[in-house]
């Protein structure tokens, strides 16, 4: 099984979710199984006690499962139905490990973020992945955040216990245009720094602005940012977010990200579902 973890850089907002879900529809045009996982970092158990007015519209699922908006996003691109599994809270995590806790089921020993925290992270987003060829994992917020230090510790783990060729790191990070028009890179450096110094190193990184990035844009955030230059991509500014998936594969990420994950001519069994 495949796994592509999403993170965001300098803000939220910036159409990390969509560019996720638009990697995952590219992938299953090419006939494999997609799945995604939205991580979370805030403490509700979910998203059912949120005020839509700051956090926008509550997402119900069929089994009745109070989501995050982007697990909309995500079963309407990839045209799959998703459980309340999908959704990995800080709540609902610290909530089973404290449950577990006062069950006794530590044997005595002292509860603790790693490893404890962390491993019950990696078997929630392993048990969603079940069944699928290829887990989008996108991380809310955005690097930098305390909220999702132990998610991005429990990243760095995964990493470490599965093949290079099974996970990808994508990092979505804006890319502001100064008074003169020209993009600027300094924010993505560090953004991608601050991910370097918790042990995680983008393969894939995708800047948004309102255009495409020039050429040397992305000849500058492979250089600073430690990536091959074909390994940058845009996500511009469109009309309509479903037009997003057509805009990355006209700049080739998907054909990247299954070269990167040893997809590449794989057996196609459902292509043109
Ligand atoms: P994040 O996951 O980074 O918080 P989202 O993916 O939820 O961001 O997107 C935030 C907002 O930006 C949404 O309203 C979405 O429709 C919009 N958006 C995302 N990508 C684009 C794009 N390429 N062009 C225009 N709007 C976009």
């Amino acid at each position: 099984r495949k796994f592509v973890f999403v993170t965001g850089g300098v803000m939220s907002g910036l159409g990390k979710g969509i560019t996720a879900a638009s990697t995952g529809r590219l992938l299953a045009n090419a006939g494999f199984d997609v799945t995604a996982v939205k991580v979370d970092p805030y403490l509700n158990v979910d998203a059912g006690t949120m005020n839509p007015y700051e956090h926008g519209e509550v997402y119900v699922l069929k089994d009745g499962g109070e989501v995050d908006l982007d697990l909309g996003n995500y079963e309407r691109f990839l045209g799959v139905d998703m459980t309340s599994d999908h959704n990995v809270t800080t709540g609902k995590v610290y909530k089973h490990v404290i449950e577990r806790e006062r069950a006794g089921d530590y044997l005595g020993k002292t509860v603790q973020i790693i490893p404890h925290i962390t491993d019950d992270i990696k078997r929630r987003i392993r048990e969603a992945a079940e069944g699928s060829d290829v887990c989008i994992v996108e991380v809310g917020g955005t690097v930098g955040d305390i909220e999702g230090m132990p998610f991005l510790e429990a990243l760095r783990q995964f990493a470490s216990e599965e093949s290079d060729e099974d996970l990808l790191f994508m990092h979505v990070t804006l890319v502001p245009d100064s008074k003169n028009g020209e993009q600027k890179t300094k924010p993505t450096q560090h953004s991608v720094k601050e991910l370097r110094s918790i042990g995680l190193h983008p393969d894939v990184i995708v800047g948004r602005n309102e255009r495409r990035l020039d050429a040397d844009t992305k000849e500058k955030i492979a250089l600073f940012c430690d990536i091959p230059t074909e390994a940058v991509f845009s996500n511009p500014d469109v009309d309509d977010i479903y037009h997003v998936p057509l805009m990355v594969e006209d700049e080739g990420l998907d054909e990247y990200v299954m070269e990167r994950l040893a997809l590449a001519g794989e057996a196609l069994p459902h292509a043109e579902r």
